[in-house]
């Protein structure tokens, strides 16, 4: 068959309404339950072979007559065939057709009939931008598959050979250089990975950015496990990198406070580094650190004071903004509380100025 087919979209058109009425009636007959079919892929051509490359995996790309018994002849054998299923579960899968199938009574009418993946505009998308370079000197014979390796280079492809056995030898001349592409690419990173990685990676590229360091990090240790190579991996690693470099940048300024004789300033830094690298190695160095000084004898009481500042501190700045809400009872109860429990502390005495303006607000009978 000759590309001159593609000349011809009215006939194609007229035919596939045909198909179309046919499958409805088979399909209300028996009603079996559907089995798995090809996850024919929609999108531009460049984003096609930038996941084969993330993902490691080969590019099936195939042209598909769009004349009805063709169509259905592949349909029924080699797109329903186990091993070929088998196989383009580690393939991206590229779909070419130029016709425009009728959608069926019921049916979601923005998707193709017949692929149900994509929509018709897809497929003749993929052909007409496509067709210039598959073809042979402006000629195509259909069905056409074609295998690229992961690096979007052309590897095989397999034409309608006129044999009389109704295409079974080029059936199981697909399914081979199918099998041969997947295995020759070695390990692929499944799709569902690449979706939600394509999602979580610039997430945790953004977090770095914003130095949430513990967050990016948990997302960069997940992928860098699960990705074994590629782009996706070497950014996973980058990112862990980052994220230890200004880990170790922080922690050597604490040391550096600590050794100064800013004991408090240092446990503030450390505490810091635990908060921000939650989940890292470098929290527990920061823990250790930390409660050295909490321990240590020359340090632990200037902590201990440090730590009850610091609680008193949030203890007020909680009394007040209850009074600004007009909570006066537990503003009330949260100042008489750093009165008793902090009175050693600067809070201590603000909370009693505090109590003593509160009393005279709400007026006797208090
Ligand atoms: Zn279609």
């Amino acid at each position: 068959m000759r590309s001159s087919s593609l000349l011809l979209p009215l006939t194609f058109l007229l035919l596939c309404g045909e198909v179309a009425a046919q499958g409805k009636r088979k399909s209300s007959a028996s009603a079996p339950p559907k089995k798995v079919s090809i996850d024919w892929r929609p999108g531009a051509w460049e984003s096609i072979l930038e996941e084969a490359a993330i993902r490691n995996v080969p590019v099936l790309l195939a042209f598909v007559p769009p004349e009805v018994g063709l169509l259905r002849e592949l349909q029924n054998r080699l797109y329903r065939d186990d091993r070929f299923l088998a196989a383009t579960a580690d393939c991206v899968c590229v779909l070419a057709v130029d016709a425009e199938h009728k959608p069926r009574e019921g049916g979601d009418p923005s998707k193709c009939a017949e692929f149900p993946t994509v929509a018709c505009a897809d497929h003749v998308k993929v052909l007409k931008e496509l067709f210039p370079q598959f073809a042979k000197d402006g000629e195509m014979r259909l069905p056409l598959h074609v295998l690229l390796s992961p690096d979007g280079k052309e590897r095989e492809r397999v034409e309608t050979n006129p044999v009389s056995d109704g295409g079974a030898a080029r059936d199981k001349q697909i399914v081979a250089v199918t099998q041969g592409a997947v295995s020759a690419a070695g390990k692929g990173l499944e799709r569902p990975l690449f979706v939600r990685f394509s999602r979580e990676l610039p997430d945790a590229e953004r977090a770095l950015e914003r130095n949430e360091l513990g967050a990016a990090y948990a997302s960069f240790r997940e992928i860098a496990a699960m990705v074994k190579l590629g782009p996706f991996l070497q950014r996973a690693k980058a990112g862990l990198q980052e994220v230890e470099t200004r880990g170790s940048a922080l922690l050597a300024a604490a040391a550096e406070q600590e050794a100064a004789g800013d004991v408090t300033g240092a446990y503030d830094a450390y505490v810091a580094v635990e908060r921000d690298l939650s989940g890292t190695p470098l929290e527990r160095t920061a823990i250790a650190a930390r409660t050295k000084l909490e321990r240590g004898p020359k340090t632990r009481e200037a902590i201990a004071l440090h730590r009850r500042t610091r609680e008193a501190e949030d203890l007020l700045r909680e009394a007040r903004e209850l009074g600004r809400k007009g909570d006066l009872a537990k503003a009330t109860k949260v100042l008489e509380r750093i009165v008793r429990d902090f009175g050693d502390t600067p809070s201590g005495a603000a909370a009693a100025k505090d109590l003593a303006s509160l009393a005279t607000k709400q007026g006797p009978g208090r």
